[in-house]
């Protein structure tokens, strides 16, 4: 524990699906806590990273990414984004700087208005990397009127550009109290949520256009050796059905193989242990609709 007066908070992040909360949340943090794709809508839960900048204790909230819901996981998910304001200190709204104030963002600024009046809010304007400088000028002008954020501060989160500055300024508005978790504790997810959050990236990274969004991953098997230097892992895939199973799959399981064996590199790298990862693929049809699995995703139902 820090001597003195200790600050402590939360600082949650939003914005339309896409523009780098994710990356942004894991550079702020120094390690990843939370999953990136280029597809949208890969953040399903709110997720925490936890950060230390003495004297304050920064608890990062990731969330999905705000937009006009249709499904009910959508709809589930939209309402884990909105329901993070309402436990923040401080509000940090993430904009890509190449498509500005677009309607997501709109809608973004809209829930913020009618929510969040009265927490300060910072607005971060992310991959700067992607336009020139001069360009970035008329969108601060244009975000600011929309909204009145208490800073501005443009940043990279892919290279970490602005986002020391960005840590200071979320630090200094927090307010005092003690620490909230131990110093050494980087997330609120359990090794068995994070195992699943790495398998269902892969699943992003490499399943096309539409089959990730009807996949979920669970942890059912945990086992480590006595001394933890072996960790078996046992994960369920399930997708909608049958006939989605086989893409999963691949050919000669040469899919499947692949997913697991970049799910593994990456879990030994987090979990520092060698791990044995075995995958099963499983149709659960509706898994979509089913309140069930969102709490098991930490989502609220939407009913
Ligand atoms: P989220 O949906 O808002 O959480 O966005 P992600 O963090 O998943 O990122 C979406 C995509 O934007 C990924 O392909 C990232 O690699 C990319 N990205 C994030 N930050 C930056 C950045 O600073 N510069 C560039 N060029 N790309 C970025
Ligand atoms: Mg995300």
């Amino acid at each position: 524990m820090a001597e003195g007066v200790t600050r402590a908070g939360y600082a949650v992040l939003l914005g339309a699906p896409n523009v780098g909360k994710s990356t942004l949340i894991n550079q702020l943090v120094g390690t990843k806590v939370s999953i990136v794709s280029p597809k949208v809508q890969t953040t399903r839960r709110r997720i925490i990273g936890i950060t230390l900048r003495p004297p304050a204790q920064i608890m990062f909230v990731d969330t999905p990414g705000i937009f006009r819901a249709g499904r009910r996981l959508e709809q589930a998910m939209v309402k884990a984004a909105i329901a993070g304001v309402a436990d923040a200190d401080i509000v940090i709204l993430v904009l890509d700087a190449k498509r500005g104030l677009d309607a997501n963002s709109r809608i973004v600024i809209e829930e913020l208005r009618a929510r969040s009046a009265t927490r300060p809010a910072i607005l971060a304007i992310n991959k700067i990397d992607t336009v020139r400088p001069p360009a970035l000028l008329p969108l601060i002008q244009e975000a600011n009127a929309a909204f009145p954020f208490v800073e501005t501060f443009p940043v990279t989160a892919l290279t970490g550009e602005g986002c020391d500055a960005l840590l200071a300024a979320v630090a200094e508005r927090l307010p005092e109290g003690p620490w909230l978790f131990p110093e050494d504790q980087l997330s609120d997810l359990s090794d068995r949520a994070m195992a699943a959050e790495i398998t269902r990236e892969q699943l992003f990274l490499r399943l096309q256009q539409e089959l990730p969004y009807s996949t979920t991953v669970e942890t059912e098997g945990w086992a480590a050796s006595p001394d933890g230097s072996e960790i078996r892992i046992d994960q369920t895939i399930y997708v909608l059905r049958d006939s989605q199973k086989p893409i999963v799959i691949g050919r000669r399981g040469q899919q499947l193989k692949a997913i697991g064996e970049a799910a593994r590199h990456e879990l030994e790298r987090i979990l520092e242990a060698r791990v044995h990862l075995f995958l099963f693929v499983k149709v659960r049809e509706g898994w979509q609709e089913d309140p069930e699995r969102y709490r098991a995703m930490g989502l609220e139902g939407s009913d």
